[in-house]
């Protein structure tokens, strides 16, 4: 007899959804984090979360008043010097909001959560070292422990890994790279702030400043009129010579636009980033362990999906785990259900946010091209609704960018253009390079 029917390393929106969704069904399920909680993630996260991520929250019963952030309802877009624009968040799942989340609050209550549950038993503090295994290798638990405490040894009829990106479980259990991106990948730094000018007057929500030239800066709303401010650079471009804050800020005096939202603020919290973002997917399971969230699909966080897919992929995990531990399936069954399902949710949108930064980082549109096309697009109204009911995952991600709605964002472009209703054209074309290089 195992101590557990399921050991879940990893506590935060992978594994504490996970347990939820275990401990409703009446498993019996340790799940252990070597953070205490409340506490940032060991890697570094934006704030972003859509209505898509808040119903799979509401699926768990867990109320939005515990978690909701500063919310706002407008994305604005600009691109270096050729154009911008305010574009509204639809209504997505009911709600036309997205909330810029204080992590450090939003995790602790994603573990609070799982308390609820009396098949569950939650351990934070205790880091998991190593892996057991049977004569055959089937993974039989774990081997972990508690800050200064000794080795403990627990057995359950199977581990998973929900240790985030640089999992060590998916490393312990032989888990191999099934699919990468390693060409075009970005380094992103981010920091809180205070006192941040508005984009314009009157214009609240969040600012995606490209430049279409390998280098995007993103403000973020967060809780109590904090700004979260990213760079997210083409990674071969980031120089920063051993000092990431005087890169970070020479990158923000670079962009005008930029500098003048912050020239008034004040940095509050430390700089954090991750260089060379990966990108892919490791195998999801082997004999007695699974992956799921980071551990198992990591991406860069351009498109910030990474909490929706963390909890769509536990809430299929929790699914095949329990057709097995029901005897519904067998172990090899029930996994391939997995590995099939959770690549079904989350592989389209992969694939998308590839094209993204390939296209957006590592291409360079001409200026002819910026000013017609680019804007046309993205400052037609049926364009934008449907590029955020993708982001938010309303809308499939596999065409969602029909070639009618190309055809048709063009001509209503030139149609404005003609009639003289554009806004916001820009200023001319200046002499250098509009980029940071
Ligand atoms: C720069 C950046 C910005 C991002 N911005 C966004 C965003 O705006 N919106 C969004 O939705 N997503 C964003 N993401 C992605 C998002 O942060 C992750 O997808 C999400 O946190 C994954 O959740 P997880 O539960 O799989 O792993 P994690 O949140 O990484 O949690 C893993 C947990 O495992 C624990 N752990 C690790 N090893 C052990 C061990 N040996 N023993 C015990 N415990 C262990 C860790 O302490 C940690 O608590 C961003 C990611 C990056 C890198």
């Amino acid at each position: 007899v195992t101590d557990y029917d399921v050991v879940i390393v990893g506590g935060r929106p992978a594994g504490s959804t996970l347990a939820a969704r275990l401990g409703a069904r009446g498993h019996r399920v340790l799940l252990v984090d070597r953070a205490s909680f409340p506490s940032q993630p060991s890697v570094p996260s934006s704030p972003v979360i859509y209505p898509s991520a808040m119903k799979l929250l509401d699926e768990l019963g867990i109320d939005e008043a515990s978690y909701a952030g500063a919310s706002f309802t407008t994305f604005s877009f600009q691109l270096g010097h050729y154009f911008d624009t305010v574009i509204p968040v639809p209504e997505m799942f009911g709600r036309a909001y997205v909330y810029g989340i204080d992590r450090h609050h939003f995790d602790e209550v994603l573990w609070r959560n799982v308390s609820r549950f009396g098949t569950v038993e939650q351990r934070q503090g205790f880091a998991v070292g190593d892996l057991l295994r049977d004569d055959e290798g089937r993974v039989t638990g774990v081997i972990g422990r508690e800050r200064g405490g000794v080795d403990q040894r627990i057995t359950a009829r199977c581990v998973i890994g929900a240790d985030g990106r640089f999992s060590l479980i998916a490393r312990k259990a032989g888990a191999r790279v099934v699919e990468e991106e390693t060409e075009c990948v970005s380094t992103v730094y981010f920091a809180e702030w205070e006192g941040v000018a508005p984009f314009r007057e009157g214009v609240q929500g969040a600012h995606i400043h490209a430049t279409g030239r390998g280098l995007d800066v993103l403000f973020f709303p967060m809780p109590g009129d904090r700004w979260s401010v990213n760079t997210h650079h083409r990674a071969d471009r980031v120089v920063t010579e051993g000092d990431p804050m005087a890169y970070y800020m020479s990158v923000i005096a670079s962009q005008p636009d930029v500098a003048r939202r912050l020239s008034g603020a004040r940095r509050i919290s430390p700089l954090v980033g991750l260089k060379r973002v990966g990108n892919g997917y490791r195998e999801s399971s082997g004999p007695g362990w699974a992956l799921v969230g980071d551990a198992v699909h990591y991406k860069d966080p351009v498109d910030g999906q990474g909490i929706y897919d963390a909890l769509v992929e536990a809430r299929v995990l929790a699914g095949a785990l329990d057709s097995w531990l029901t005897g519904k399936q067998g172990w090899a069954e029930a996994m391939r259900d997995y590995q099939q399902g959770m690549h079904a949710e989350t592989h389209p949108m992969y694939l998308e946010t590839m094209g993204r930064l390939r296209r957006e980082l590592y291409e360079e549109p001409p200026p002819i091209i910026a000013r017609t096309l680019i804007r046309w697009m993205m400052t037609d109204p049926a364009y934008q609704k449907r590029f955020l009911q993708f982001l938010g995952r309303e809308l499939p991600a596999k065409g969602w960018l029909s070639k009618r709605l190309v055809g048709g964002a063009i001509l209503r472009g030139i149609g404005r253009d003609l009639s003289g209703r554009s806004a916001r054209m820009g200023a001319p074309e200046p002499a250098g390079p509009p980029a940071l290089r």
